[in-house]
């Protein structure tokens, strides 16, 4: 049975920088997500901590709000067969020497905390983090 979902995509700063945006993008459209919605935008420190509240409690969230605010992201919708799951594994393991061969976070990532994208990982986290930025 088809399942098409829509997942959040974002490019982060460390990708963004290095002039990979359309690279990135071109493994999503060849894997058969497609690119629904798509601006790039340069969030502040309180916006970044709202979105990444759910892991306000974690060692790792202050920083991780500096660094998603450090500069330009591109944030996406994709939408394709199984969208949320096929994003993730195009994406890689979080630590990009643990990523998988061929994946984004393993060809493009500089470090856990420098991973090049970020993906939703639930239908529900689809669901709050595209309604997070595109609001209409
Ligand atoms: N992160 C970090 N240090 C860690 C774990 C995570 O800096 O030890 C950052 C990293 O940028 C990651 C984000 O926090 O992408 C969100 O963490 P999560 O566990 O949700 O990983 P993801 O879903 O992005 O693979
Ligand atoms: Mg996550």
């Amino acid at each position: 049975m088809s399942n098409i979902e829509q997942t959040l995509s974002i490019i982060k700063p460390d990708a963004v920088e290095r002039n990979l945006t359309d690279e990135i993008k071109s493994v999503f459209i060849k894997n058969d997500l497609k690119i629904k919605n798509n601006k790039k935008i340069h969030i502040t420190k309180d916006e970044a901590a709202e979105f990444y509240k759910v892991h306000q409690s974690k060692p790792f969230y202050d920083d991780l709000c500096t660094y998603l605010s450090s500069g330009p992201i591109v944030v996406m919708i994709l939408e394709g067969e199984n969208a949320i799951l096929s994003n993730r594994k195009l994406m890689g393991a979080t630590d990009p020497k643990k990523a998988e061969e061929n994946t984004i976070r393993k060809k493009f990532g500089l470090s856990i905390d420098k991973n090049s994208v970020h993906g939703s990982d639930s239908k529900d986290n689809a669901k709050k983090e595209i309604a997070f930025f595109f609001k209409d």
